[in-house]
């Protein structure tokens, strides 16, 4: 099964297992790239026009993955923002959503979560 897509799906992480967690599920349908921190992931869009999806944790050292969106929605407004976190921050992704994340994904996600909502808004990216 492959999903043809010319869009990159961008993975920012603080977490070396939950980024080789998605990699493994997402690396057979997508090119990836990925990113240990919100500020490289920004880089990382600075540098390549074709992501469409970027997978974000919100508890990151430094700058949050909250602070992070505010700056890639506005710079980035057709880009496809979902937040992946853990269940104590369920209410600030819920506020992230509010702030342009089209959704989110709370962890210990499945990887036919991942896949899925990956997949619907991958379709929708321009
Ligand atoms: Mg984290």
């Amino acid at each position: 099964m492959s999903i043809s897509t010319t869009k990159k799906v961008l993975i920012i992480d603080d977490e070396e297992g939950v980024r080789e967690s998605l990699k493994l599920i997402l690396s057979d349908h997508y090119d990836l790239a990925v990113a240990e921190n919100g500020e490289l992931g920004l880089e990382i869009l600075k540098n390549a026009k074709d992501v469409g999806v970027v997978l974000m944790d919100i508890k990151m050292p430094k700058k949050s993955g909250l602070d992070i969106l505010k700056v890639m929605h506005a710079k980035y407004p057709p880009l496809k923002i979902i937040i992946v976190t853990g269940y104590k921050s369920v209410e600030t992704a819920q506020e992230a959503v509010r702030l342009g994340a089209s959704g989110y994904i709370v962890k210990p996600f499945k990887s036919e979560e991942i896949l899925s909502t990956v997949g619907k808004y991958i379709k929708e990216a321009k």
